[in-house]
């Protein structure tokens, strides 16, 4: 049976790529000040390639970036919830490209473009499972395609509550990451939560002669800095305390796999992976202070900082801001006055993975990627969709999946789509839908 699956898979793949390739040349561009058109041309496309597969097909939203819904449902089977985006990050400067962005060109196995893998590929693992299994697919589909996860509006959270009852699911799949290697498939299973606050340190009325008050009063930005390194300790752990973390994840983020993505020497104690997953971490965004250029004699009285606080999946984001709060005015440094104002929130998720859902997953990842196991991998950022989505259907199993690889740079210059990986990727859909199918 999986045999016979896995060549009607096959047989199904130059489509599928050629159809890929006609999503890659429509610069569907989300970011603001870019012309829209392509977005309603892409949104048309990804329309016609599901109502092609049988499902009854409409593009929804007029916020300038639709989205598109398709709809197969069979009484009495289980539903499946699809997800991918069909709008893309800017290509930034063409001459930096190898190829043409939006010119879908082939190099040792990789398929260059912008959106060929963050994430037209995505779209097209659900149009490939759905060829491959035809009038066989024995579960219902409900695909969504949103036009504007690149760049939020707020029209797809809007979105996604108006059309509640046409959405229910049993399983949720959203593919839009990464795998773990290449060769090595992977499921996200926890993201973190974040705060965002604005601290805002004051030490004098007014500026004052730094060389006549300096010594005896202090300026905001020393007051500042002495309060910003109070967020961590000597080793580089983050020192606020009562904050949650979470047991550390199985794999291990190697060293040199950090210092190649990030440019960067670790800091902190104990395993990459879970100080970028499981514990709190806190960076400064930004800050305001007097530039180097133009500053005067003169102490400053006021500076002010944006810290990012990002949390355990299983935080709560108030009670973080509460705890960053009492350890602000546990380290006010001399006598200054400081306000901690919070700029934005959200918590983090932990799906359960360990249901018969997340057993049939592994098995068609295993089974795809020639008896590799995945890997259960987090996320250190938050995807506010997985919160929207886990708010509007809360019964569904929520799987994140992808195409990515550590090569895929997705945003960046050259973003490109290991071949070999987009298969198995398709292979997997195919098999998790049809032994799901199967089993019901
Ligand atoms: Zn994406």
């Amino acid at each position: 049976m999986e045999a016979e699956f896995t060549a009607r898979l096959d047989a199904v793949m130059p489509g599928v790529r050629a159809d890929l390739e006609r999503l890659v040349r429509i610069p569907s561009v989300s970011a603001p000040g870019f012309d829209f058109s392509p977005i309603d041309r892409s949104a048309a496309l990804v329309a016609s390639l599901l109502s092609d597969c049988g499902l009854a097909t409409r593009v929804v939203a007029s916020s300038g970036r639709p989205a598109v819904l398709g709809t197969r449902l069979l009484p009495g089977r289980p539903t499946v919830l699809l997800y991918a985006h069909h709008d893309v990050q800017p290509a930034g400067d063409p001459a930096l490209w190898t190829s043409d962005p939006f010119e879908p060109a082939e190099r040792d196995g990789r398929l260059y473009g912008r959106g060929a893998a963050d994430d037209k590929a995505g779209i097209m693992v659900h149009v490939a499972a759905l060829r491959a299994l035809g009038d066989d697919l024995g579960v219902g589909v409900v695909v969504f395609i949103e036009g504007e996860e690149e760049y939020g509006t707020g029209a797809t959270p809007r979105l996604l509550r108006e059309l509640r009852s046409e959405l229910q699911a049993d399983v949720a799949i959203v593919t839009d990451v990464g795998n773990w290697a290449v060769g090595v498939p992977a499921v996200t299973t926890s993201l973190r939560g974040h705060v965002t606050a604005l601290v805002e340190v004051r030490t004098l009325s007014h500026g004052v002669h730094s060389g006549m008050y300096g010594g005896a009063v202090p300026d905001a930005v020393i007051a500042l800095s002495r309060l910003i390194s109070s967020f961590h300790d000597n080793a580089g752990d983050v020192a606020i305390d009562g904050l949650k973390t979470e047991p550390d994840p199985a794999v291990e983020y190697a060293a040199d796999r950090l210092l190649a993505e990030t440019g960067g020497t670790p800091f902190g104690t104990g395993s990459a992976a879970a100080r970028m997953w499981s514990r709190p971490a806190v960076s400064i965004l930004g800050m305001e202070v007097p530039p180097i250029e133009g500053a005067t004699s003169t102490l400053t009285p006021v500076a002010r900082a944006l810290v990012s606080l990002r949390i355990a999946p299983t935080e709560d984001p108030l009670r973080a801001f509460s705890l960053l709060e009492d350890h602000v005015r546990r380290h006010i440094p001399w006598g200054a006055s400081v306000s901690v104002t919070r700029r934005g929130a959200a918590p983090g998720l932990a799906v359960d993975s360990s249901g018969p859902v997340y057993e049939q997953i592994r098995v068609a990842l295993r089974d795809a990627w020639d008896g590799v196991d995945p890997v259960e991998t987090g996320s250190g950022g938050s995807i506010p969709l997985l919160l929207d989505l886990a708010e509007v259907i809360p019964d569904a199993t929520i799987v994140l999946n992808g195409v990515e690889d550590p090569d895929s740079r997705a945003h960046g210059i050259d973003e490109s789509l290991h071949l070999g990986e987009f298969r198995r990727a398709c292979l997997a859909e195919t098999l998790f839908l049809h032994r799901l199918g199967t089993a019901a």
